[in-house]
């Protein structure tokens, strides 16, 4: 397993193995051909990928169910007609991001290696470092004007069925465009899955929750604090997102009581700076008089309980016969957590990886993805991706890794990233950007929540902008 070049380690579970990566056997070289790809989703990992496997040769099309390109990044005030985000029939909205909501990665760290996310000189946007929601927007906007990738997204198109077609090796793709009430089924050679895997609420199990009074929500419908005022919450879960969210809920709730599965000492600690924080081990149960016990004996009679518990994947339109499945959140059996071996390279996903650096794994992913659709780059046999694949998961059970974090990348970013690179050719990942994420995850433990303002490490800055100079000159020369 690689060992990151910092002292500081990525709290994942991914204490396990990574897949060993297979190198190409070396089979006999196939002819480069073109093939008709169908990307699923316009938001950063469908845009990147639209345009690497444009680059390569494919014909693309792009199968976008909003109005707009940017997926996540695309804000709305509008919520679920569910809070907590279980009832199937509920109306849905694909977004998960509050208002007030700052990146969690340096801008020059979280942008595309070959379209650095830098300031622009314009009034209008976010020249931060930890920049607004809406300046990532405008800046994955950017991108897709600048490569023209709109010309190849189809707006308001749902695809809602993914199955093998009568025709060998082909797949058959039925999708729904919104305003003309359009059906239309089609046939691709392969298809990309890029539709995202923060839409879909994974909700915490709370004994007695049926009979308990008060109010719940999900983070997937929270947008601004104002609903909370003089309220008492119970907020459960300790992501970035959770934390963000329970200091904002400070300045207007009674009380915050944030319940967490890290907190393992048997206090009702009290948060240093609030006088209506406090962090709990998680919830026992919850009872008809509106009360909520903790763990370690604390009892708080609530109005709201806020789930910040993560999502599932969901992937309602593939229909594969069996071959990948999710099962606890594990997508599977996926090579390297892009190619299910028995339909590969047909299939592919792009974006599954999490406790990552997304928009430059998207790119190298989706560069993998174009290369081996060309045949300029080859996969190990059906055979062989099987055994990587069952290599890995085992290596995960005798880490006592849950399958849930079968997709965390954490300690592995490094060496997924380069592993991914060196399939496609490209540099290495650059150490300033790894340094500049570690040294963020440094700064957010030790200031939650000013380290967004508090930028020291200048000379990571200088060496990614001495990078973009480079990459730019060489591009124009
Ligand atoms: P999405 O952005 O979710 O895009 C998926 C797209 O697929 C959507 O446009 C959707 O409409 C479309 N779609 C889905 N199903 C269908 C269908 N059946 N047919 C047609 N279209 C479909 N990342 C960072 O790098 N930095 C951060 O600071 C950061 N903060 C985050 C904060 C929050 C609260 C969340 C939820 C995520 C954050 N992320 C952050 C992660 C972020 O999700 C990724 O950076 C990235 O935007 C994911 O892109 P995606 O293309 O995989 O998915």
């Amino acid at each position: 397993m690689a060992i990151i070049s910092s002292q500081i380690k990525i709290s994942c579970a991914s204490l396990a193995g990574f897949p060993s990566m297979l190198r190409s056997p070396g089979h006999a070289p196939q002819p480069i051909v073109s093939r008709h790809v169908a990307v699923i989703g316009a938001g950063a990992a469908g845009l990147v990928t639209a345009r690497e496997l444009r680059r390569e040769g494919h014909s693309v099309v792009v199968f976008e169910r909003g109005d707009q390109v940017g997926g996540t990044w695309a804000y709305t005030q509008n919520v679920e007609s569910d809070p907590i985000g279980v009832e199937p029939t509920r109306t849905r909205v694909h977004s998960s991001l509050y208002d007030s909501l700052r990146t969690n990665i340096p801008r020059e760290a979280m942008g595309f290696r070959d379209y650095p996310f830098v300031p622009k000189d314009d009034p209008d946007r976010d020249p931060r470092r930890f920049p607004g929601h809406r300046e990532v927007l405008m800046y994955l906007q950017d991108f897709t004007r600048e490569f023209r990738i709109d010309e190849l997204v189809r707006f308001e198109t749902e695809v809602v069925r993914v199955r093998l077609a009568e025709e060998e090796e082909k797949w058959k793709i039925k999708s729904k465009q919104r305003s003309m009430g359009l059906e239309l089924d089609e046939i691709f050679d392969a298809v990309v899955v890029c539709n995202g895997h923060f839409t879909q609420p994974r909700v915490a199990y709370i004994p007695g929750i049926n009979d308990w009074p008060g109010k719940q929500m999900h983070s997937h419908n929270y947008r601004d604090p104002k609903p909370f005022r003089d309220q008492v919450v119970v907020l459960i879960g300790n992501s970035v997102s959770a934390f963000d969210i329970s200091w904002e809920l400070a300045g207007v709730a009674k009380e915050v009581h944030i319940a967490a599965r890290t907190v393992i000492d048997e206090t009702f600690r009290k948060q240093p700076a609030y006088d209506n924080m406090w962090l709990h081990p998680m919830i026992k149960d919850v009872c008809e008089d509106g009360s909520v016990n903790f763990l370690d004996g604390s009892i708080v009679i609530a109005n709201i309980i806020l789930h910040c518990t993560g999502y599932e994947y969901h992937f309602p339109f593939l229909e594969t016969n069996g071959i990948v499945t999710v099962d606890d959140n594990r997508v599977g059996p996926l090579y390297n957590h892009i190619f299910p071996p028995a339909l590969a390279p047909r299939l592919s996903f792009v974006g599954l990886l999490w406790k990552a650096i997304p928009f430059p794994m998207f790119e190298l992913q989706s560069k993998w993805i174009g290369g081996v659709l060309s045949n300029r780059f080859t996969l190990p046999s059906q055979e062989e991706m099987m055994e990587d694949v069952e290599a890995f998961y085992s290596s995960l059970e005798t880490f006592g890794t849950p399958k849930r974090y079968t997709h965390c990348l954490g300690d592995n970013l490094v060496e997924y990233n380069n592993w991914l690179a060196s399939q496609c050719g490209c540099p290495a990942f650059e150490d300033w950007r790894m340094q500049m994420f570690l040294v963020t995850i440094k700064s957010k433990l030790a200031h939650l929540e000013s380290y967004r303002d508090e930028w020291e490490a200048q000379h990571l800055v200088l060496q990614a902008y001495e990078d973009f100079i480079k990459h730019t000159s060489e591009q124009v020369s």
